[in-house]
């Protein structure tokens, strides 16, 4: 690299950090949330190279690999793609891998995860933040070649842009490519991810190995969110403690949340983790809060009975007392006009056809639980479909070669352990909801144009 550290910028405070349009990022009237606009922001929105250094300062040289990995240890970073796994701690692993073969380095953006929108909007929005990250990281660990793995199209030519832009401006560092991920649930997965840049199928691999020390062609790998990377480039311009000093002591910096479901303002948000659930919910525009799905399709429920369900904060910690985690960022809201045992219904079906149809446990018990759900969700059998979960799941967990199944199967513990009263009322053969309609529901199930038409009992 050839840019030197700059002095003069201002290290930006609040909930604006990662700022994913300068124009268009909007100030609430809560100042630990900032509401970066909804899903329509388009590449002309693109923070340009100089409006990114003018904003934040050049890209900081000089940083050995110590510095970087005891910064990023300091300022507590962890992944954000849904593991939290420590970044200072993947870094030092692809360091010290005992190899000769060459490194790569991979930013994941490419949100498989239907109700997320983050990742594509910060790509679109201020991809040189990410570039900056992987920039870094890639000079200290010596890397060969860089790739960004993303699926929405806008992203994608943000981020050619931006690599146009500083090509031209001539700026020394790693070659990064974009790599397009096919749709699938299971194409965000790490070992997806590899298979993808080596031009295989988006499909997860049978290894035991750590992409730390085999991943691209067996070689050591650095895989990580976009976020992830975005945050590092800030860490490293302004440091750890600045970094600790925006959020909750254990839970450090902002974080970028997709709110979507029955609110007046979808979108992405930018939050300190230790602000309350209801001031968020407040700031979208959320009313009549019937339930949340908390970190995707793999995460899980809060009943809301009243507004007291709502007060709590989501950092890692408070989250984990409650057995939930927020993956990768990700609120789906539903109102007391859904049910959520149809919308959980729905998202089962969606994810038993995203199966690789590598693993028979997979292939097969999918469809079981699938459509013995679908028999509690339609209040059709609701006693047979409990007692087919009850035999199918065990043949079904912890026997693939991927999260995936576990991953269903923790979503159905999840709503049954959340709404027992409701699951109640569809064994009489009633729902919760008046004249609610099964055949449409509200949160996203790509490529499921029928809604619960296509779940049914045998
Ligand atoms: S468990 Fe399912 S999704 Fe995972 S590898 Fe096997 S078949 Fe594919």
């Amino acid at each position: 690299m050839n840019e030197s550290v700059s002095t003069s910028i201002m290290a930006p405070s609040g909930s604006r950090r990662l700022s994913l349009s300068w124009e268009t990022s909007l100030r609430t009237g809560n100042p630990d949330i900032s509401y970066a606009g909804d899903f329509e922001l388009r590449s002309k929105s693109r923070v340009t190279l100089a409006e990114h250094i003018s904003n934040y300062g050049r890209i900081p040289t000089g940083l050995s690999l110590n510095m970087i990995i005891e910064t990023l240890r300091v300022a507590n970073l962890t992944g954000r793609g849904g593991a939290r796994f420590p970044m200072y701690r993947k870094i030092d692993a692809v360091a010290n891998a005992r190899t000769k073969k060459a490194i790569y380095i991979v930013a994941n953006g490419s949100e498989s995860e239907p109700l997320s929108r983050k990742d594509s909007s910060l790509l679109r929005a201020n991809p040189h933040l990410v570039l900056d990250g992987m920039s870094i990281i890639a000079e200290v660990l010596g890397a060969k070649a860089g790739y960004i793995y993303v699926k929405d199209k806008e992203a994608h030519v943000a981020i050619n842009a931006a690599l146009r832009e500083r090509r031209d401006r001539g700026i020394n560092e790693v070659r990064v490519s974009v790599v397009e991920a096919p749709p699938g649930y299971v194409s965000g997965q790490e070992t997806s991810v590899v298979r993808r840049i080596e031009r295989g199928p988006a499909l997860p691999r049978f290894s035991t190995d750590r992409l730390a020390t085999s991943g691209i062609k067996g070689a050591p790998t650095l895989l990580s969110n976009v976020e992830t990377f975005a945050n590092a480039a800030l860490i490293l311009r302004f440091g750890g403690d600045w970094y600790r000093s925006g959020g909750v002591g254990y839970d450090s910096g902002t974080r970028l949340l997709t709110i979507s479901g029955s609110v007046a303002r979808p979108g992405v948000y930018e939050v300190n983790p230790g602000v309350s659930v209801a001031a968020l919910l407040r700031e979208a525009g959320a009313s009549s809060v019937r339930a949340l799905l908390v970190g995707g399709y793999f995460g899980g429920w809060i009943n809301v009975r009243d507004e007291s369900d709502l007060n709590f904060s989501f950092d890692d910690h408070t989250l984990a007392d409650r057995k939930l985690n927020i993956g990768a960022g990700i609120i789906g809201v539903l109102s007391k006009d859904t049910c959520p045992v149809v919308e959980a219904a729905g998202i089962v079906e969606y994810l038993s056809r995203q199966s690789a149809g590598q693993c028979g446990p997979c292939v097969f018990g999918l469809p079981e639980i699938s459509t013995a759900f679908a028999r509690i969700a339609l209040s059709s059998n609701v006693e047979k479909g409990i007692a087919e979960l009850r035999s199918v799941i065990p043949l079904v967990e912890h026997r693939g070669g991927c999260q995936h199944p576990d991953g269903v199967i923790g979503l159905v513990r999840s709503t049954v352990g959340a709404f027992g009263d409701e699951i109640k009322l569809h064994k009489s053969g009633n729902c919760s909801v008046v004249g609610v309609n099964h055949r449409s529901v509200l949160l996203p199930t790509p490529k499921m144009n029928s809604g619960m038409s296509s779940i049914g009992g045998k």
